[in-house]
Formats: structure tokens, C-alpha cells, sequence
């Protein structure tokens, strides 16, 4: 135990809800003592999900999670009650929803010619494999700041292996080479089950009902305070010499500039910018507005920070090139089973238990999933919801003589229709609202070492970032469980708590997981 007695984290999102947690229930600290400042009306960041029936639901993202991996977070799961199973945590309910409801997909590909595309081997040449063995065996520090493109050629790119690689885990030719190679280590047991998506485990619904709104109301319950709309603008530091200590934080609750005065044994957490930062919303008749973060101001405060300290990163890295970054979704609510029932029919899969289907000629590259139903928890038995995405919003469709970026939810449904060749009814009645992230995948920017800070900086007092930002040897970003790890890893450490941050499973260093790895990359 140390003499922290309190804690402000800005930024709501998973990873400071996750740190909130982890002082409570590893550190002892009182939830009263907590407060989390976020600048949207709701605390979850970009789990969020929202809507109605009548209106249309809305998701900016659906994830795939898997229980071989995300160590950290099924470790905090594993003590957060569940609101929809009683008697279970998250963790046990999760569990228990994918033993009934299994990942296989059968249909992971579909061609321009609207056909299934079987996929029994990688499509991998002898060069592929070469140059794939290679990259994966390269270390960090000679990859440096690499794009995937300096080391796979241009065929790699046509292969089966990348188009399900690549749209599973949203990496573009041009992202992180670095990043790609500890995705090949961290998902080794995902390499050789990409084409089923076998390993892929689903929260009951949607992650803000299934894992933000437990893990808040746990907090909640603990005495947590939350403070939404409230949007730090500085961290004013104790002093400028040698260490870095938080003295106050100045911020705008609802409109009203405040000063939160830190005082001794308080510790500061920063959520340094966020991979929604900017997202906007369409509708069926209205395209995204195209913001910027001169828009949003999120990526400011750590751009202040960073002005004066190297050892807090380079946010340029990831936030200068939105062309390289930006992709779009969409959240179909439909108020009849027509098309759950013709894709179960075209997929061989019952909705749940598909996966990705990626239309691999489409010039937007778009994917669907289709999750079990409902997948929101007031959604009425009528309503079917499922969600989507496009990979190259900056390009004309197939279908549509537009870029996705300029199309409203209309034309984006005639190119998914135009894919699958499915007739659309006119009287149909079906809501597609679609939403551009311009910094999705900013995480994935080739960076080099430094440009992200490490969770509790050299030098720092009391002091932490939790992000998909900041530097954790062998964990991989764009996924929850970064940010759950970087909670833990802070928290533990500035808390000085004798207890270690859960382990990475070393699947790479499995001699069976290793031969398995193989046996597919030669197929
Ligand atoms: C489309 C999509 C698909 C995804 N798919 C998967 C998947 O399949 N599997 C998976 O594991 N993960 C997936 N993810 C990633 C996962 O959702 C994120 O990694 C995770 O939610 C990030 O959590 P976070 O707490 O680090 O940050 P965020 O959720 O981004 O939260 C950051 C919060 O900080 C707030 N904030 C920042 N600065 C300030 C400030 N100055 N003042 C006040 N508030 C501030 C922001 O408003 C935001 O709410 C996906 C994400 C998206 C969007």
C-alpha cells in the first residue's frame, strides 16, 4: 500500500475505466476517491453504441475478441458481475455465449462475381513465404519506422492470406511493419484459423451494453465519480525541472471553464487521444461530415505535452496523414428478416456464427457481420441489426458512382446490395447510418522508438498515459486489450503494487502452435 489516496483520469474510455478498476480491486483504493472526466456526454469512448428501433441503432465499431489472448482483460472481466446474465461475471457469460454460439465461417471471401470464394489454401507463393518468414523473424529495432510494404512484394497483397488478414485486423499495405510482425506473434493461433475466424469470441451485444455498462456500474457501485462533457484543455506541471508532477487541471465542464487543483498524493492519468477522435455520423439521406482534429481538438493536449518532452512521444507520427488512416462504417437496422434470411442462406452461416464477410473485388474492399440477434438489449424481436464496413472510403464503387466517404446510407446500401447481387425492395424499411473515423487506424502508422511514451514516463510522478498510444513491448494495438494492458501497467506501477501485470501468452514460443503455423503457411 502507498500514500495514494486519489486519482483523476481523463478520458473515459475503456482504458481508464479499466485503470479505475485495478486501484480499487488490486490497490484498495475508495471508488469515492476517483474521478473520470470525459469530453463526450458518456463515459466508454469508442465502444460506444446507441440508437433506437424507431431511429435506427448505431455502433462506430464491432469487435472480435478471443480468449487465448486478452489476458489483461478477461483478468478484470473475470471480477465485473455481468447486468445481463444473473449470477455471472462478464467473463463467465461471455464464455458460455460462444460455447453455444461457435465461430466457423463459411464464407469469409465473396468474388465480383458474387460467388463464395473458397479459401483451402493461403494463395501464398514461394517468395510470400520467404519474405513472410523473414519479417517475422526480423527484430523491432531493424524494422524501425518500415512500412509492410518495404518487406512483402506486391503480390503478398493479392493473396487470400492478406485479404482476410488485412480486413479482420484493419491493416493497410502501407501501416507499421513493426506492428505487422507482432500481430503475426501475438495472433499465431489466429494464422491458422483466419479463413473460419474459429478463435473470434463475441460479447452477447454490443461491447458498450456487454462490457462498458457492467464494468460502469461496478465502478459506479464502488462510489466512482463520472464527469462527462467536461473537456481538459492543459495539465499544468508542478514544476520544469527534472520531473514531471501534475499540479492542476484545467478543463471546460459544459461549457464553463474550471481548475481542478492535484494535490499531494494525487495521481493524473491522460488518455492521450483517441483512434475515434473527429468520427461523424450520416443517415440514410446525408453523407459523414469530413472533421478534422482542428475540428475536435483531441489530439491538442497531447501535442501540448509533447512540445516540451520528448520522452511523451510524437503525436504527429500518428495523427499527420488521414488519407493513410481513415475508414468508414455502418449500422444497418432493418425491420424485417428478409436479409438475415437471404445471407443465411448464401453464407451457410446462422447470423453469429459467421464472421467477416469480406467482398474481396469490391473497390471500397467491404465487409459485413452479422451478429447474433438481438444485438442491442431493447432491440424489439422484429428488429434486425447488423454492421459493416469499407476499408477504402476514398474510392468510386462498383455499384455506386461515388467514393464511400461522399455516400449517405442509401447509396451504401445499393453497393452492398450490388455485391451480393440481393434485390433491394423498395418498401423495404431499413435505416443505414454511416459513420467516418479519419484516425482508425492511426495506431497502425509506421512509428519509429519513442514516438509513443511509455505508460508512466521517466521521470514522471504522478503521472500516466492509457491509450492505444503508448509503448508496451509485444502487445498489439487496435484491439481492448492494449488499453486494459496499459491501465494495468500504470496503475501497478505507479501504485508500486508487488504484484505482476498479467503475462503475455507466448503462443509464439509454443512448439505446437509454432508446427501448426507452419503446416498453414506451406499448405
Ligand atoms: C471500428 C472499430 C473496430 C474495432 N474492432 C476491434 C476488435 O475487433 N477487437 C478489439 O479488441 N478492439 C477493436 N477495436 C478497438 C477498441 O475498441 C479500442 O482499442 C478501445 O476501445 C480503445 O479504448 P481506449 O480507452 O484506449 O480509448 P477510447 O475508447 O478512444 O477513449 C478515449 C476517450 O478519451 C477521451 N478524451 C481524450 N482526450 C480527452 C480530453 N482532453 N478531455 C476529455 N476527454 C478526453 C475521448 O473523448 C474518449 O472518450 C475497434 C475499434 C473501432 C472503432
Amino acid at each position: 500500500m502507498t500514500s495514494i489516496n486519489k486519482a483523476t483520469l481523463v478520458g473515459g474510455g475503456i482504458g481508464t475505466l479499466a485503470a479505475a478498476a485495478f486501484m480499487i480491486r488490486d490497490g484498495g483504493m475508495e471508488g469515492r476517491n476517483i474521478t473520470i472526466l470525459d469530453a463526450l456526454p458518456v463515459m466508454g469512448g469508442s465502444l460506444d453504441a446507441g440508437g433506437n428501433a424507431a431511429q435506427g441503432y448505431s455502433l462506430r465499431g464491432g469487435r472480435m475478441l478471443t480468449t487465448d489472448n486478452y489476458e489483461c482483460t478477461w483478468d478484470l472481466f473475470k471480477t465485473i458481475p455481468s447486468l445481463t446474465a444473473a449470477g455471472r461475471t462478464v467473463f463467465e457469460e461471455t464464455l458460455a455465449f460462444n460455447e453455444r454460439h461457435q465461430t466457423h465461417a463459411l464464407a469469409r471471401l465473396v468474388d465480383r462475381r458474387a460467388a463464395k470464394v473458397g479459401v483451402p489454401a493461403m494463395g501464398f507463393s514461394v517468395q510470400d513465404r520467404m519474405e513472410l518468414l523473414k519479417l517475422s523473424g526480423a527484430d523491432e529495432a531493424s524494422l524501425g519506422a518500415s512500412r509492410i510494404t518495404d518487406h512483402l512484394s506486391p503480390a503478398f497483397f493479392e493473396t487470400e492470406f492478406w485479404l482476410m488478414w488485412a480486413t479482420t485486423f484493419a491493416f493497410q499495405p502501407w501501416h507499421s511493419a513493426v506492428e505487422f510482425r507482432r500481430y503475426l506473434h501475438r495472433f499465431m493461433l489466429e494464422f491458422t484459423r483466419i479463413d473460419t475466424l474459429a478463435g473470434v469470441k463475441r460479447t452477447v451485444y454490443n461491447q458498450y451494453e456487454s462490457m462498458v455498462l457492467p464494468l460502469q456500474s461496478w465502478l459506479a457501485a464502488k462510489g466512482v465519480v463520472f464527469v462527462p462533457d467536461c473537456k481538459v484543455t492543459e495539465l499544468v506541471a508542478r514544476s520544469e525541472i527534472d520531473a514531471f508532477e501534475v499540479a492542476a487541471i484545467k478543463c471546460i465542464r459544459k461549457g464553463v471553464a474550471e481548475t481542478l487543483v492535484v494535490g499531494d498524493g494525487e495521481l493524473v492519468f491522460l488518455q492521450n487521444a483517441s483512434m475515434t477522435d473527429a468520427s461523424s455520423l450520416g443517415s440514410m439521406s446525408t453523407a459523414p461530415a469530413q472533421h478534422t482534429k482542428v475540428d475536435s481538438g483531441g489530439w491538442l493536449l497531447w501535442e501540448h505535452l509533447a512540445q516540451r518532452r520528448p520522452e511523451f512521444g510524437k503525436p504527429a507520427t500518428f495523427n499527420g496523414n488521414i488519407a493513410q488512416s481513415c475508414w468508414e462504417s455502418f449500422t444497418v437496422t432493418l425491420k424485417d428478416s428478409d436479409f438475415f434470411e437471404a445471407m443465411m442462406e448464401f453464407t451457410g452461416n446462422v447470423a453469429g456464427t459467421g464472421g467477416l464477410v469480406t467482398f474481396k473485388d469490391s473497390n471500397w474492399l467491404m465487409s459485413v457481420v452479422l451478429a447474433r440477434q438481438p444485438h442491442f438489449v431493447d432491440q424489439p424481436n422484429d428488429i434486425q441489426v447488423f454492421w459493416g464496413y469499407g476499408l477504402f472510403p476514398d474510392r468510386i464503387g462498383n455499384f455506386v458512382a461515388k467514393p464511400m466517404a461522399a455516400c449517405n446510407g442509401d447509396e451504401i446500401l445499393t453497393e452492398l446490395y450490388g455485391h451480393l447481387r440481393f434485390d433491394r425492395d423498395a418498401r423495404q424499411s431499413v435505416n443505414c447510418i454511416p459513420c467516418r473515423m479519419p484516425y482508425i487506424t492511426s495506431m497502425f502508422m509506421p512509428r519509429d522508438v519513442g514516438d509513443r511514451p511509455l505508460p508512466v514516463p521517466k521521470n514522471s510522478r504522478n503521472f500516466a498515459f492509457v491509450s492505444q498510444f503508448v509503448e508496451i513491448p509485444g502487445d498489439v494495438v487496435f484491439t481492448v486489450e492494449y488499453s486494459v494492458r496499459a491501465a494495468q501497467t500504470a496503475v501497478y506501477a505507479l501504485l508500486k503494487l508487488d504484484r505482476p501485470v498479467t503475462p503475455i501468452t507466448a503462443h509464439d514460443k509454443s512448439l505446437h502452435a509454432r508446427f501448426e503455423a507452419m503446416l498453414k503457411l506451406f499448405k
